[in-house]
């Protein structure tokens, strides 16, 4: 076990030189706490990188290396501001070099005119490889000894391109032995996260959004105090600021809750990826690089007990609802299982269900490719589809130990038209679906009735 923080920044915590100098800033502060830094690519990097793998794909060479060579004087832009002249000539070339085997890549792929899971991978890569890199020679400019470390030496995963899961034991094995010693010394090692490579070498990614799950990864192998997640908003809030102005941050909630919360819409982390280190006792701090100072919201195993019935309120709008009725198939087993095959067959999730003896009911997001799916149903039920709807989505602990909780939520809605509703699944979530329109009072409602009177032990 190492005394270390692992400090995994986001896309729009590097996104130019002035965030990375408040990385930077923010690193300096936690020396003494021997940090592992990990970086996702600069924003909108990999989207940018995955534009050009796809035009290359459709052999327009053309785009791809115009896309590049944007993608190329950014990153150049950034080392200049950021390192000074001497330093920038120095590191220049250490760029270049990247530059130059991503446009071969390119070249080749529109040659080829096909583009693989694997070669996308490979292309996808870069924006971590450039941001780690310009972060490690950015900290070294401001006399912080860092060390860069190339993910792809120390992550194994298997070969299920473009969401490639990681192999642990030698994953773990990998990283003790390449951080430790450097963690030992007073350095400070800089990871892209998102980037792994199997066994024989091969470069892969874990999946969008990845780099927190490397951070958790990374965590978990060293036995690390506490992982940080470094992003651009303060924490996780009571519901969303936009939809109502009294929303105040989570201090602290359990990582069950923030899983919760994360599927009905908070977009701050998806807490799946925090798994390996939850699964360790290792908290996990979400901050804002914006705002260092603020004590953002920390994700652990259990939270203390919370006065308050609920932690938050998510709101997910632009949901459709599947109402399927069967008559023929009354109580006919393997109903059921048909129509979720059909689900699976368009791979559309779902996210609420209820059923009754003749019909099921459920809702899909409304961006889904409903047609389709649509034409598939037809073939086997009566189905009715009513879009503009909303999932409104109340999540805390004590749901699972206070009786009569759901009596208040509706009690305050007495006039609302619920649609759905859910509760039981998870015990820590009350789940229900409205009109979209009426999300905003819904909301606004709910918020006031169950958090006017909020406990600070949880709350700020
Ligand atoms: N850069 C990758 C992405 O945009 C990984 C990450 O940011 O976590 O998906
Ligand atoms: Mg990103």
């Amino acid at each position: 076990m190492a005394s270390t923080v692992v400090m995994k920044f986001g896309g729009t915590s590097v996104e130019d030189a002035q965030a990375i100098e408040r990385v930077v800033a923010i690193v300096r502060q936690r020396l003494e706490n021997k940090p592992v830094v990990v970086v996702s690519a600069m924003a909108r990097v990999t989207d940018q990188l995955l534009e050009m793998a796809r035009a290359a794909g459709e052999g327009d060479r053309k785009t791809a290396l115009m896309l590049a060579r944007q993608l190329r004087e950014r990153h150049y832009n950034t080392a200049g501001e950021l390192l000074g002249t001497a330093l920038f000539t120095e590191f220049h070339g250490n760029l270049g070099t990247e530059f130059e085997q991503l446009e071969e890549l390119l070249r080749g792929i529109a040659a080829v005119g096909e583009l693989t899971p694997r070669t996308t991978d490979h292309v996808a890569a870069f924006g971590e490889i450039l941001s780690s890199k310009l972060v490690s020679a950015a900290l070294s400019a401001q006399q912080i000894d860092s060390t860069l470390v190339d993910s792809r030496t120390c992550l194994v995963s298997d070969d299920n391109f473009t969401r490639a899961a990681p192999l642990f034991p030698e994953s773990n094995e990998k990283l003790c032995h390449t951080l430790l010693p450097l963690i030992d010394r007073g350095r400070v090692p800089v990871l892209g996260g998102f980037i792994a490579a199997t066994r024989t070498g091969i470069t892969t990614t874990i999946g969008r959004g990845g780099s927190d799950f490397s951070a958790a990864i990374i965590g978990a192998a060293l036995g690390a105090e506490k992982i940080e997640i470094w992003t651009d908003v303060d924490g996780m809030m009571t519901t969303d600021p936009a939809l109502c102005p009294e929303a105040r941050r989570i201090k602290v909630i359990s990582f069950d809750e923030a899983a919760e919360l994360a599927y009905f819409g908070a977009k701050v982390l998806h807490p799946a990826t925090v798994l390996p280190a939850i699964q360790k006792n290792i908290p996990v701090y979400i901050l804002n690089s914006r705002n260092p100072s603020c004590a953002g919201t920390r994700i652990a195993a259990r939270a203390p007990h919370c006065h308050n019935f609920f932690k938050a309120i998510a709101a997910k709008k632009r949901i459709t609802i599947v109402d399927i009725a069967a008559p023929r198939m009354l109580l006919a087993h393997g109903f059921l299982r048909t129509i979720f095959e059909a689900f699976d067959r368009h791979r559309i999730p779902v996210d609420v269900v209820s059923t009754s003896e003749v019909s099921v009911s459920l809702t899909l997001d409304s961006n889904e490719s409903i047609p389709a799916l649509a034409a598939d149903l037809a073939k086997l039920a009566d189905v009715k589809y009513e879009g503009c709807k909303a999932i409104v989505c109340l999540v805390g602990e004590n749901l699972r130990e206070i009786p009569g909780i759901a009596g208040h939520v509706f009690g305050e809605l007495s006039d609302v038209k619920i649609r759905m509703i859910s509760q039981g699944a998870s015990e820590i979530n009350l789940t229900f679906v409205i009109d979209e329109g009426q999300v905003p009072q819904v909301v606004q409602r709910l918020h006031r009735a169950f958090f006017s009177q909020l406990d600070p032990e949880t709350f700020a």
